[in-house]
């Protein structure tokens, strides 16, 4: 049989013409919908004087509102819903750092479009139908396993739905089941190389890494391929456009996301006036679905910035926008003595230091109102503190505190790797609490720099600890009869 190189080889390789007429098609029908079946959308386009008919071309686009991550908090649980609640078949919703969470509801034709870009995805980084593929980000309200399930099934792979955790296992299967592709965050690729590393295991098998929900560097990709023989992509979707793959990847060209065009309209705007920019320039990138039933976006604002590189047919031969692989959020951007960067920048510098290892942190401290950085790393004998902070000097233009940690230590968690620790100023009354830990002595797990959990304070690494306590420090064993503070002690199975 021949091999797939498309899907849906119709919708991917559309002209332009073509893409346009199906793009005023679908946007029309997806501000009448909106307009007509949910008072929140009715409300904004009112306020603006706004009306579905003023939709003719698609510039006009821009006449239209913005929604935002608020406007889904502000809504929750269902209030952005444009159909009857009976009609909802599933439904998916991200935690976010603050505030109420983002939900996103699913008619049976929304799974179907979910399922349908998750097949052109897997299909564009080169799997087969009956090849087995291993599915690591959890089942259930994420978003990331139902995704890569939905498109499995709908391609005809053997799904492997393994769920996160339990690196052995993970290896087992994939060694057993002559696994060819997996789904997962990329900093979860790399927690299974050091397994495989420790205990000299290959997966000959494994061809297809496609990798999401985290920025990650070309440095980091390198590495990665290099050591599991795949290749990897870079996959792109949120909860608030449908999920994993609805707003596309990079295929084996490598130049850029492909944006599928036939069912998401984009935008980058200047995330600071909403101005639309023209092709090239970096801005907030910004979704209009055409298809979605349940919740559709309108000019969604993602944060995400990113830039369009080309309308052009890729060497691969799909039509369609593409856009650079995303170099940051709005609300990542770092801003140390006047450096403005993302984390993304300082991946890229630190994986250029021979020895250096891809766990990192970068604990952001504000003191008196003065920001500082320190870099936790894991690297290899021989790397110090010092090559780390002249090699982010030149590259970078500041110089962070560079603290190199042993392989294995640094905290590992199981979904998307926590890169930006903020840390402030201690807690009140606390015993010290360990980093990465599951706690101790009853307490809640406690992340640096985290809020915690069931209301506690924050708590620090290397803070001098607060109300009377000792000093909390990374591998200390703890003092005055509190329980170890052990940063040695991050999940690791
Ligand atoms: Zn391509």
């Amino acid at each position: 049989m021949k091999a797939l190189r498309f899907w849906n080889e119709r919708a991917e390789t559309m002209s332009a013409d073509e893409l346009a007429a199906v793009q005023l098609e679908g946007l029309k029908r997806t501000v009448r919908h909106a307009y007509a079946n949910n008072a929140f959308y009715r409300g904004r386009m009112d306020a603006l004087g706004a009306a579905p008919q003023d939709v003719k071309t698609l510039g006009d686009l821009p006449r239209l509102p913005f929604l935002t991550k608020g406007d889904f908090r502000d809504t929750y649980p269902l209030g952005l819903l444009c159909v009857p609640q009976a009609d909802i078949r599933e439904m998916h919703m991200s935690s976010g750092s603050t505030g109420a969470p983002i939900v996103m509801a699913y008619t049976e034709a929304d799974l179907a479009q979910w399922a349908e870009c998750m097949a052109r995805c897997q299909v564009m980084a080169g799997m087969q139908p009956g090849e087995a593929f291993q599915i690591m980000p959890t089942f259930g309200l994420f978003n990331g396993g139902f995704g890569f399930y939905h498109g499995a099934r709908r391609l005809g792979l053997f799904a492997v739905p393994a769920s996160s955790g339990n690196t052995a296992r993970q290896i087992a299967l994939m060694r057993d089941f002559k696994v060819k592709g997996i789904g997962s965050v990329v900093s979860y690729a790399a927690r299974i190389i050091e397994m495989m590393d420790e205990r000299n295991i290959e997966l000959p098998d494994l061809k297809v890494g496609i990798f999401g929900a985290e920025t990650f560097s070309d440095e980091i990709r390198t590495r990665v391929e290099a050591r599991l023989g795949i290749t990897a992509f870079d996959i792109y979707g949120m909860t608030e456009t449908g999920g994993v793959g609805t707003t596309g990847a990079d295929c084996a060209a490598r130049c850029g996301i492909h944006v599928w065009s036939d069912q998401y309209i984009t935008e980058v705007v200047d995330p600071a006036t909403g101005a639309s920019l023209p092709d090239g320039e970096v801005g907030e990138i910004v979704f209009t679905s055409l298809t979605r039933q349940a919740i559709p976006v309108i000019r969604y604002r993602t944060s995400d910035l990113s830039r369009i590189v080309s309308r052009q047919t890729c060497a691969c031969g799909r039509t369609g926008v593409r856009i650079e692989r995303i170099t940051g959020r709005c609300d990542d951007m770092l801003i140390v003595k006047g450096v403005n960067f993302f984390p993304k920048q300082v991946e890229q510098a630190l994986m250029e230091i021979p020895g250096v290892l891809p766990e990192y942190q970068i604990i952001v401290e504000e003191r008196e109102g003065v920001t500082d950085i320190r870099i936790h790393v894991e690297a290899q004998e021989g790397v110090t503190g010092y090559m780390v902070e002249k090699h982010l000097k030149e590259k970078l233009g500041f110089s962070p505190k560079g603290d190199i940690f042993k392989p294995g230590t640094l905290p590992r968690g199981e979904g998307k790797a926590k890169r930006v620790v903020r840390a402030n100023a201690g807690s009140a009354g606390l015993p010290p609490c360990n980093v990465g830990d599951a706690g101790s002595a009853g307490l809640p797990p406690c992340n640096v720099g985290d809020a915690g959990s069931a209301g506690l304070p924050p708590c620090n690494v290397g803070d001098a600890g607060s109300a009377g306590l000792p000093p909390c420090n990374v591998g200390d064993a703890g003092s005055a009869g509190l329980p170890p503070c052990n940063e040695r002690l991050g999940i690791r199975s």
